[in-house]
């Protein structure tokens, strides 16, 4: 009896129970066809797994024919045989009789089993025999078997896929999300954005666009598709990116777009700018950072039927919203650096502009400087003439340029727009403003494109204006137009400074124009005496050659000269005025004074002339009055012999009456000797004089005038010995005059009191009495020469005699010892006379005899 088969050789058993390595799914997936084609002795199979997407089954493994012959499979079921195992789920079959014919693997017996695993169809299995045989329920079930078997395979090949993607996508964030926001710089940033790009997508290019200050102004990387990220980052050019009706819409929406020639996606125009590219997709996406759109990206493909998937759209975009940040972040950095870098500069500028007095050489350094800060092709400057009328390109930095009698009319251009209206202009399109004149072109031999253009203006007053020219990118913006006006304001402040010196300068120079060329002679120094400037005048009188004066200390060029001590002395008090002489003899008035800031200042006046005739009116008066002394004399002498002679009282009176008149000629003209003498030698002789014995032998000698007139004099004299400087004999007169003034003036049986008492500096003597006083109106006179008070003649009489040229004399002698003299009295009630001199300290000879 032959062995029943057991259960192990059922096919059925061998299909449920063959080991398939789950890691390896082509590898189980193809053993388990062989197996499936063994178990039903078939000779040909095939496993079509099922496309979503396509909503059709296609042909992923065969065995027996090449996969290449097999067709699509419908999922609509378009094969009944097809229909009914996927409404079923069983496996069917069918031969050339019975509906075989358009299934896989016809002509003959096909049989078909679907893959089915957790409810889902995955694929479907079929095998195939050439008809001799077919195919029993038993290999059906055993099919079924298989085709699940299968089933389970597919779906874990599915879900690890998709689990490697996601480790995939992870790998990828985690690299991309290190590498680009580091960079800090914009074009690594879009380097390293593009190279995650391609390794994300299976793209062929990948370009980035990069919108710069402005849309219309692009940076574009192409990128060629290689192994490693670094590999991959192939740049390829920086042509501008064609500028398809979908990038609007991209950057619109803020949501990626594709175009595709197979099968159709996208607009027309889209489409033929594809095709024109040579390119047969593309994925377009925003680079944005929340709303605000950096650039563009695009994913493009060679092959026609190409196209990105939703796992790379997803990838893509992840990566991009990385490299937005990144790329945002070196914008950033780079704005930040290039604002620290015009803030340097633009200090550098202020620096110069307000230390550079040579303003041609500023201006033209600020024009280099505002340059280099645009990157412009070249700036410039232009100043209003002294009309008004025109603008004169004054400096220029950058592209060299003719700037030589380039003049503009401020009704011309954009400069004298900018100048008449006074305010910054920017025109990136020149050839489309109508302000712009191609003229000004052919006079600076440049061709303009793009102009930004400022005011240059100080206290509300325009001066002119500034001109970058051409921006690298074509694009002068808001930043440039705030940095070239900084630029033009420190301009301005370096022209008012330029300004003002030159001013200064004309001023000084019409200063020392007036100084040099005046008559007086000037001798200017600075606080320590070193000449600064020695006028025509002063270097011809005291023959001083002025150049070589100059900086040398005043002695040195007045040697033994009061002029030179003077000048540099510490000790004296300034102003100061004397006469001094030059080698040549020449008197000049001169006053010393200190200019404060500057230092000490001789004006001297030649008075030459005038002491000569000075002189010679004394002369002349002294002659005269001396040749009128000796007739007088006679005539008194007549007098005096006459009264002797035998006479009536009447001649007796004519007599005396001439004898007075004779006397009080003679009076008048001694006393004008003696004004005149005092008053034409202003060199006293000075030498130290006690002011004890000035006063006491003043009153010694009057005393017997003062007793005939029963007058007291009281004078209480000082506990220290007063010193002062002086001539003694014109001293002891101003004692005298003083003191009979007082015993004339005052009623028989006065009192007169003298008082002489000093401070460290001064020595101050009083003289008064307890006469009829002065009248308020007669103070302010009683000093001037030949001026008489009221006083004297009270009684018409028998008037009080005198010249009144007692107190004119006393007060020349007072001031020529640097003195001061005044008085105080009133009508009635007595008169005080006060005479103030510097007082010389007393030698301390004394004190060093004790010590001996
Ligand atoms: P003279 O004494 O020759 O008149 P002075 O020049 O000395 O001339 O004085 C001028 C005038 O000042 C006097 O005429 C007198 O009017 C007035 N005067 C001067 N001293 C006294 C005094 N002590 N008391 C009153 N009047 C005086």
């Amino acid at each position: 009896m032959a062995k029943a088969p057991s259960i192990q050789d059922s096919g059925l058993y061998r299909a449920a129970t063959a080991s398939v390595d789950l890691n390896n799914p082509a590898l189980a997936l193809t053993s388990l066809l062989t197996l499936a084609t063994d178990l039903l002795r078939a000779s040909r199979a095939a496993l079509y797994e099922y496309n979503e997407g396509e909503g059709a089954f296609s042909p992923r493994y065969s065995h027996g024919v090449p996969i290449g012959d097999l067709g699509k499979v419908s999922a609509s079921g378009d094969h009944p045989l097809v229909r009914t195992v996927l409404s079923d789920r069983r496996a069917s079959a069918g031969d050339d009789r019975r509906g075989s014919l358009g299934l896989p693997l016809a002509p003959g017996v096909v049989a078909c089993a679907p893959c089915v695993t957790g409810g889902q169809i995955m694929g479907l299995l079929f095998v195939g025999g050439d008809g001799s045989r077919t195919f029993e329920d038993q290999d059906l079930l055993t099919l079924e078997v298989m085709a699940s078997r299968m089933a389970e395979v597919i779906a874990f090949a599915r879900q690890n896929a998709s689990q490697s993607y996601l480790f995939h996508k992870l790998t990828l964030m985690y690299q991309a999300s290190h590498a680009i926001p580091g960079t800090r710089d914009r074009e690594e940033a879009v380097r390293q954005t593009a190279g995650h790009l391609l390794k994300a997508t299976s793209a062929d290019f990948v370009e980035i666009k990069v919108f710069d200050e402005g849309p219309g102004l692009v940076t574009r990387f192409r990128q060629q598709l290689g192994r490693s990220i670094k590999q991959q980052i192939v740049e390829t050019g920086r042509d501008p990116m064609p500028d398809y009706p979908i990038h609007r819409e991209v950057i619109q929406a803020l949501k990626p777009a594709t175009i595709g020639l197979q099968p159709p996606i996208g607009s027309a125009k889209d489409l033929a700018m594809l095709e024109e590219e040579g390119m047969a997709a593309a994925a377009i996406f925003p680079l944005a950072t929340g709303s605000r759109a950096l650039g563009l990206a695009r994913m493009l493909y060679l092959q026609r039927g190409r196209q990105i998937t939703d796992q790379e759209t997803e990838l893509a975009q992840a990566i991009l919203s990385i490299g937005a940040v990144g790329l945002q972040d070196a914008i950033h950095v780079e704005t930040a650096e290039a604002r620290a870098n015009q803030l340097q500069v633009l200090g550098e500028i202020g620096r110069e502009m307000t230390s550079t007095l040579d303003l041609e050489v500023a201006l033209e350094n600020a024009m280099h400087h505002a340059q280099r800060l645009l990157q412009a092709e070249a700036c410039v400057l232009f100043l209003l003439d002294e009309p008004g009328e025109k603008l004169i390109l004054k400096a220029s930095g950058g592209s060299q340029m003719r700037i030589r009698d380039v003049a503009i009319g401020l009704e011309e251009g954009i400069a004298g727009w900018v100048a008449r209206n006074r305010r910054p202009l920017i025109v990136n399109d020149v050839r489309s403003n109508p302000l712009y004149h191609s003229s000004i072109d052919g006079q600076t031999g440049l061709l303009t494109t793009s102009v930004l253009c400022v005011p240059l203006e100080t206290r509300g007053q325009i001066l002119g204006v500034i001109e970058g020219i051409n921006h690298p990118r074509g694009m002068f913006t808001e930043g440039d137009q705030q940095v070239l006006s900084s630029v033009a304001s420190w301009s301005a402040i370096a022209l008012d400074n330029a300004n003002l010196f030159r001013r200064i300068v004309e001023e000084r120079s019409r200063l020392e124009a007036t100084l040099v060329e005046t008559a007086d002679s000037v001798v200017l120094t600075d606080p320590s005496g070193r000449i600064i400037l020695v006028n025509k005048a002063a270097s011809q009188a005291f023959r001083i050659n002025s150049d070589m004066a100059a900086a040398r200390p005043a002695s040195e060029i007045f040697v033994g000269h009061p002029l030179g001590e003077l000048l540099m002395s510490d000790e004296v008090t300034f102003p100061i005025s004397l006469e001094v002489t030059t080698p040549s003899d020449r008197v000049l008035y001169t006053t010393i004074s200190e200019v404060p800031g500057v230092g000490r200042v001789a004006v001297m006046q030649d008075i030459t002339a005038l002491k000569q005739i000075d002189l010679m009116r004394s002369q002349l008066l002294g002659t005269a009055a001396h040749d009128l002394k000796n007739p007088l004399n006679a005539i008194r002498l007549g007098a005096d012999l006459l009264l002797d002679a035998d006479l009536s009282d009447q001649q007796r009176k004519a007599l005396t009456m001439m004898q007075r008149a004779t006397d009080s000629m003679t009076n008048l003209i001694t006393g004008l000797l003696e004004t005149i003498r005092v008053e034409s030698t202003a060199n006293v002789s000075f030498e130290p004089c006690q002011v004890n014995d000035l006063v006491r032998r003043a009153i010694e000698d009057l005393r017997p005038i003062a007793e005939s007139r029963m007058h007291t004099i009281e004078y209480d004299p000082p506990k220290d010995a007063l010193l002062i400087m002086g001539d003694p004999s014109r001293l002891s007169s101003v004692m005298s005059n003083l003191l009979s003034n007082a015993i004339k003036f005052t009623e028989p049986g006065g009192l007169i009191r003298v008082t002489a008492e000093a401070d460290d500096e001064r020595v101050l003597i009083s003289v008064s009495d307890t006469g009829p006083g002065i009248p308020e109106d007669e103070i302010p006179r009683i000093f001037e020469h030949l001026f008489r008070g009221r006083v004297t003649v009270r009684d018409p009489n028998n008037p009080i005699e005198g010249t009144g040229l007692g107190l004119a004399l006393t007060k020349t002698v007072i001031e020529q010892h640097g003195g001061k003299i005044w008085v105080k009295s009133r009508d009635g009630e007595g008169s005080t006379f006060f005479v103030s001199l510097p007082r010389e300290p007393t030698p301390k000879t004394g004190s060093l005899r004790r010590e001996e």
